[in-house]
């Protein structure tokens, strides 16, 4: 009887010891609080503890390129598509072992050789003065290149991927003579020298600057459930216009997950991923910083629905990386700082 209690203590030490040893090694852009719940539940459910490196994206990728063989990253998460694509380019993602997921998404937000997933969408659309602006008066991006504009726009430095992204979108739809057409003519209406994050943008809409900034979406809704009145008070003027509804779309971008070349523990990264796929918790990922989930099937949150169903861009985030450098020798050729 002692011989057969031995046994199943050395058995359940045994199981505990692995167990505890489970892990998945994250680097990751994403520093929000959402994120960390949402470890925090997948360490629940499976005992796989998820260990978070972060820093900004450039940063990463150039860690894991110097680190190589030797890093701890199994998985890199990344916002937007621009930056998950030089993340393929420096070589330092491969191919996922299950890639029975990938229709959970639409293709165009995908990579096309399953190296990345995306995880949260996000919407890059006008945030305008609801005193100073009729929404009657607005349409699409391409109005922006508009006389009526002058002196009224407000848009962070080309220097941002967002920015790049767009146009880069731009590039994807039609070609890099329009893209460089559309660029000339919106720096001739820029209220002032681009500076400060899309959040800045609202505000010096807010101050009178300008009169529409290009925001992400999700920091109009940061800044509704602020717990800074004044932020409060900034957003409330503002209204939200998803543009080029009845042409090409409103332009869309993803943050995602990229599994790292030299990951260790694969079978927990794959884990991870689907994890951070499931309905349920794609509900919730979104949610937390008023992103659109990835998945169709999921619903959005209460703001999400407010602000309205659009027409989204369908251009590939495998293209937006591609065009990414001809974006950039557009703005700089156009002097958009
Ligand atoms: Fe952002």
């Amino acid at each position: 009887m002692l011989r057969i209690s031995i046994f199943l203590l050395t058995l359940f030490v045994g199981f505990a010891c692995t167990k505890s040893e489970e892990v998945v090694n994250v680097y990751s852009h994403r520093h929000y609080d959402i994120d960390k719940e949402l470890y925090k539940q997948f360490t629940e459910e499976t005992g796989i503890q998820v260990n978070v490196v972060s820093a900004g994206a450039d940063e990463l990728i150039q860690r894991i390129s110097s680190e190589g063989e030797r890093t701890q990253a199994d998985l890199l998460i990344t916002v937007d598509a621009g930056r998950l694509y030089r993340a393929k380019q420096a070589d330092i993602l491969t191919t996922l072992p299950d890639t029975s997921i990938v229709n959970l998404v639409p293709d165009y937000l995908r990579d096309k050789d399953y190296q990345w997933m995306p995880l949260t969408k996000r919407a890059r659309v006008f945030v305008y003065h609801k005193e100073r602006v009729s929404e009657d008066d607005l349409s699409s991006y391409e109005q922006l290149m508009d006389d009526t504009w002058n002196d009224r726009l407000l848009i962070r430095s080309s220097q941002n991927v967002y920015n790049q992204s767009l146009l880069a979108s731009f590039i994807a739809l039609e070609d890099s003579a329009y893209a460089a057409e559309w660029t000339n003519e919106v720096v001739e209406n820029l209220a002032r020298e681009p500076k400060g994050g899309d959040r800045d943008q609202i505000k010096a809409v807010a101050a009178g600057v300008g009169d529409l900034a290009i925001s992400n979406t999700y920091y109009l809704g940061l800044m509704l459930n602020s717990t800074n009145e004044e932020e409060r008070k900034v957003a409330e003027q503002m209204g939200i216009f998803f543009p080029s509804q009845n042409s090409t779309g409103t332009h869309v971008n993803v943050s995602g997950i990229g599994l790292v070349k030299y990951a260790k523990n694969v079978e927990n990264a794959q884990k991870l991923i689907d994890f951070l796929l499931r309905k349920d918790v794609q509900q919730k990922f979104a949610l937390g910083n008023y992103e659109y989930p990835v998945r169709n099937d999921v619903e959005w949150s209460p703001l999400l629905k407010e602000w309205g169903t659009f027409k989204e861009q369908e251009v590939s985030m495998n293209l937006l990386g591609q065009y990414n450098r001809t974006a950039v020798t557009i703005f700089d050729q156009a002097g958009w700082r």
